[in-house]
């Protein structure tokens, strides 16, 4: 995902990537429940003109993931909508306070700064991966559902209650209670 910048104009220019199987799984920590490879590749749509010195990048990731859904564990896509927009100021010879972002600058050219939306850039080229990864990271639902209201599975049967009433509610359920009510009598008892 590099943007040559001796390329770039005033005029916005409009750029797409799309990556490659194997891109995602490779960049991503293992984590609990995060899809190995996205069911649809990645793609990312910009464009990108300069103004003045400055590298101005707008645009939008987008693709899918299948996710298991943390309430009925149902498998389900997750479409991907992120848009961006950044403002990259040339670093000169500036130094990044973050070892990360010095790190960043010299390996994609470009580093993202304290406020979110602006950055730096230094050379000829910028790589935009790593930047895109960690949007794609950071929009990815922590506790992934299904739908908002999915209503799960029965505590007691473990059907899932999106396909209708399962009748465990319409039984009159036994008190959980009486079970604590012979220990409590037990234990009573043999105190005295
Ligand atoms: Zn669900
Ligand atoms: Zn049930």
């Amino acid at each position: 995902m590099k943007l040559l910048l001796d390329r770039l104009t005033a005029t916005p220019t409009p750029y797409r990537f799309e990556t490659a199987s194997g891109w995602w799984r490779a960049a991503q920590p293992a984590r609990h429940g995060l899809p190995e490879e996205p069911s649809e590749p990645f793609a990312v749509e910009l464009l990108a003109h300069r103004i003045g010195e400055d590298v101005y990048l707008e645009g939008s990731i987008g693709g899918a993931l299948e996710f298991e859904c943390s309430r009925c564990l149902a498998r389900y896509r997750h479409a991907l909508h992120e848009p961006f927009r950044l403002v990259l100021e040339p670093a000169g010879s500036r130094v990044p306070a973050e070892p990360e972002a010095d790190e960043a600058l010299a390996r994609d050219g470009m580093c993202l700064g304290e406020e979110s939306e602006t950055g730096w850039f230094r050379g000829e080229e910028i790589d935009l991966g790593a930047f895109v990864r960690e949007a794609i990271s950071l929009s990815l639902p922590v506790q992934p559902l299904c739908r908002e209201d999915c209503p799960g599975l029965c505590p007691r049967c473990g059907a899932e209650l999106a396909r209708g009433a399962c009748g465990c509610a319409e039984r009159k359920p036994e008190s959980p209670f009486a079970v604590l009510g012979t220990l409590r009598l037990g234990s009573s008892g043999e105190r005295s």
